[in-house]
């Protein structure tokens, strides 16, 4: 909760800031913890959705493991407290010296997304006389009914392994000495809101697994990825973990001794983040007035990359509602928050919160215009 004591101190602050809070990271995390364990699922946080080393540090507390995709991404997850043997390593693009350097670093598996990919990981083990664990990476051909920018899983996607390539991939992988093949891994996009998409990747996922034992393989893991969307609308509503996890242990026909992964990012991250910025001038438009913040697409990208809504409150006004259009300093006409939202009378100097922020905000931030980085401010520290 930002109450008025919070907004006291937020006076005090250079803006643009991020604000976590951690009242609200922590329940996310017990709430995650208690609904996984009571299905046996193992949960690896996505660290690109926030890579704060204080946030990190208090995911890896509860005992998650980490979904990397880099291996600046890896190497930060092991500084904030988790084990190797908890990370893995996805993405489309890993080079030879991040794999090497995830081999050294003995995380528990690649997530492995071509043959290419597979022989180049392979040679690589053979070198360092170790082996790789790694899990398939197949795309489920489903649509997720979000922004096609965070659509993962569907026929022209650069992501994932095609059903139709399996058995080519299978034999490959006989001839890959330094290669264990552990499980499957799906991820069909970001902000997904409608369980039937979750439901679409079960029957995927049973469909696949019969095509698997019919060739002989027992697959350990079966990793289902992320994508378990937010309310931008409510920012302090909880995600629907409990509903999530019950429809996977209602729908996979999980095998004896199998476990199940998941790779909650936004979920977990977004609704502790605010990003609090200060209205520097108020300016009429024809049919608007705008709100010129001093907090822009460099620090909060999305609005701009995939038109996402996020609530923005002013902290400082309580006075008549009018419509305005918050926008950044950037020149950019993408560079707006919100059009024609209601706020109470805003003025030069009043504090905005820009909330259900704290997933893929501070980590996209850039440097364009050469603006400075925005800072971080944990509630625990106020
Ligand atoms: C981005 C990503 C995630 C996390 O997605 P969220 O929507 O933030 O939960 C998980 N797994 C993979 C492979 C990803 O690319």
């Amino acid at each position: 909760m930002i109450n008025s004591t919070t907004v006291e101190k937020f006076r005090d602050l250079p803006t643009p800031f991020y604000y976590y809070d951690l009242d609200v990271l922590h329940a996310t995390c017990v709430k995650v913890k208690e609904e996984s364990e009571r299905s046996g699922f193992s949960i690896h946080y996505a660290v690109k959705a926030n890579a704060n080393p204080r946030i990190l540090g208090i995911i890896a507390s509860y005992g998650f493991g980490a979904d990397c995709v880099s291996y600046n991404e890896i190497a930060r997850a092991m500084e904030c407290g988790f084990s190797p043997s908890t990370i893995v390593f996805a993405g489309v693009g890993k080079t030879d010296r991040e794999i090497e350097s995830a081999l050294k670093a003995r995380i528990s598996c690649f997530n492995c997304e071509s043959i290419a990919e597979m022989e180049v990981i392979d040679s690589i083990a053979a070198r360092l006389k170790t082996k790789a664990v790694v899990a398939l990476r197949i795309n489920p051909y489903i649509e997720a009914h979000t922004h096609k920018y965070i659509t993962t899983a569907i026929a022209d996607s650069k992501f994932g392994i095609s059903a139709w390539e399996l058995k080519d991939v299978l034999d490959n992988l006989s001839s890959m000495s330094n290669i264990t093949l552990e499980g499957i891994h799906f991820h069909v996009g970001s902000q997904i809101t409608r369980m039937s998409v979750f439901r679409s990747l079960c029957s995927r996922v049973n469909e696949l697994q019969e095509w698997f034992t019919s060739q002989n393989i027992d697959l350990k893991t079966i990793n289902l990825g992320g994508g378990l969307g937010i309310d931008y609308n409510c920012p302090e509503k909880m995600p629907e973990f409990g509903e999530y996890f019950e429809l996977v242990r209602e729908l996979v026909r999980i095998r004896p001794g199998q476990r199940i992964h998941f790779e909650p990012g936004r979920s977990i991250v977004a609704q502790c983040g605010s990003l609090i910025t200060k209205v520097l001038y108020i300016k009429k438009g024809s049919n608007t007035t705008f709100a010129v913040v001093d907090a822009g697409m460099t620090d909060l990208i999305r609005p701009a990359l995939y038109q996402a809504h996020h609530e923005i409150e002013n902290l400082t006004s309580g006075g008549q509602t009018g419509k305005y259009d918050v926008v950044g300093p950037i020149c950019e006409s993408s560079d707006t928050f919100a059009k024609f939202i209601e706020l109470p009378e805003t003025r030069r100097g009043d504090i905005l919160a820009i909330r259900s922020a704290g997933a893929y905000g501070e980590i996209m931030a850039s440097r364009y215009n050469l603006r400075d980085l925005p800072g971080a401010v944990f509630s625990d520290e106020l």
